[in-house]
């Protein structure tokens, strides 16, 4: 089984410090949430996972299938099995759905073997249909200029639909788009459910309880100045929802006083 394994990961960005010594381990199979107030450094675990380069690691490990995840490339990672989802993706008018789909899957086959032809069209259309069927959208997307004149909920549609398509073992979602309505919410939450399973991870990053009446996580982790302060099941985020953040800030001042 593979699991992502964060240690003790400290984060600057310039020379502040933003994350002061996360650990989290995501198991294939298990689906983990991370709550948090604004600008407690949410994006920036996402964007280091990522590989940023704006985002320098100052200290800890990322750890998966054995690798020290912090030394690859975004697409050595990606490769690996990680799928890491663009908060803000951008619009490549002129390249369709499919095509950059096609693309992302044939790179991904020429790495595993450089004489590889890519996948053949019949059987990358059946792949294709499948996963649109699984959830639920319209064919003719498929046929659209990635991103260009997409609605949030479009965007997230093909961030999804990608996520089906790599069948990444691990995911990583940041779902920080204040922007995002309810219909491009109940998208990601939908596709996440649809793909989840004994064979994906997905690490959901969100402000958002609300994204979470959908979603349904095994682990719920709150995030405080840069660390996870507590952890628990679904129950967390109910009574995050009923009682906010702030018996989150006094139980942690306390305790450093
Ligand atoms: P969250 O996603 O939890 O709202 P972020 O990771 O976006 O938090 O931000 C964490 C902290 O890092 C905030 O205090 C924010 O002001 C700061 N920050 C984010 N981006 C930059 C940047 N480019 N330069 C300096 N500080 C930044
Ligand atoms: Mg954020």
């Amino acid at each position: 089984m593979s699991q992502l394994e964060i240690k003790n990961l400290h984060v600057s960005i310039g020379d502040k410090e933003i994350l002061k010594g996360l650990s989290l381990t995501v198991n294939q199979g298990e689906i983990h949430a991370i709550m948090g107030p604004n600008g407690t450094g949410k994006s920036t675990l996402a964007y280091t996972l990522m590989g940023h380069p704006n985002y320098t690691v100052t200290q800890g490990e990322v750890i998966f299938k054995g690798q020290n995840v912090l030394e690859l490339e975004p697409d050595e990672r990606s490769r690996l099995g990680i799928f890491l989802a663009f908060q803000y993706p951008v619009a490549i008018p002129g390249v369709t759905v499919a095509n950059f789909l096609r693309t992302a899957i044939n790179s991904r086959r020429r790495v595993e073997n450089p004489a590889d032809k890519g996948i053949p069209i019949p059987e990358f259309r059946k792949l294709l249909i499948e996963k649109m069927k699984m959830l639920k959208m319209d064919q003719n997307f498929a046929g659209r200029y990635l991103n260009d004149g997409f609605s949030g909920g479009e965007k997230k549609r093909a961030e999804i639909l990608q996520m089906a398509t790599l069948k990444p073992e691990i995911a990583i979602l940041d779902e920080t788009d204040s922007g995002l309505d309810i219909d491009a919410l109940r998208v990601v939450a939908e596709g996440v459910n649809a793909l989840s399973g004994s064979e994906l991870g997905v690490l959901v990053i969100t402000h958002y309880q609300r994204l979470l009446n959908y979603i349904k996580p095994h682990f719920v982790h709150i995030m405080l100045d840069g660390r996870i302060v507590e952890s628990g099941g679904p129950d967390l985020a109910l009574h995050l929802e009923e009682q906010g953040y702030e018996w989150v800030r006094e139980k942690h001042e306390e305790l450093a006083a």
